[in-house]
């Protein structure tokens, strides 16, 4: 397993003209992992458990080796496809996401994905990504506390 790993790490960060140096990580192209948390108490239901053994295969047609600057990039494209594709389900919370949903969000992400790993950009501070999230938190839980009053 070092060895594969080894491998891996040799072959760099897949993003188009990429010469970063900064430290690797394996990518789901859709964004899988944001499914482990919402759907754990259907881990008897074989359809996910297949899927969950899927992720954990870290399979080459559903990973890609990214920088850490260009694997934060990418999932700061992804939180506003994410937060567009709720909206046009009304505002749906991962949770209720029925699989057709689920899987149509993914092949989504994994087309931006490929599309743009074929583009040249700088790639996003991990550190500034964190800090987007809390900021969006925050918002949304001033705004629920708000709707909360009324
Ligand atoms: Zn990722
Ligand atoms: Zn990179």
């Amino acid at each position: 397993m070092a060895r594969l790993l080894d491998s891996l790490a040799e072959v760099g960060c897949r993003k188009l003209g990429c010469k970063s140096s900064a430290s690797l990580a394996r990518h789901h192209k859709g964004h899988q992992a944001m499914w482990l948390g919402p759907w754990t108490r259907q881990l008897d239901i074989p359809r996910y458990a297949n899927f969950v053994r899927r992720y954990q295969e870290f399979r080459d047609e559903d990973v890609v080796m990214l920088c850490t600057l260009h694997h934060a990039e990418i999932h700061h494209i992804y939180d506003s496809i994410i937060a567009k594709h709720k909206e046009s389900l009304g505002g749906r919370r991962l949770y209720r996401y029925t699989w057709s949903q689920a899987h149509e969000l993914m092949k989504l992400l994994e087309a931006e994905c490929d599309v743009w790993l074929g583009t040249v950009t700088l790639g996003y501070s991990p550190t500034k990504l964190d800090l987007d999230r809390v900021t969006k938190k925050r918002r949304e839980n001033k705004l629920k506390r708000r709707l909360k009053k009324r």
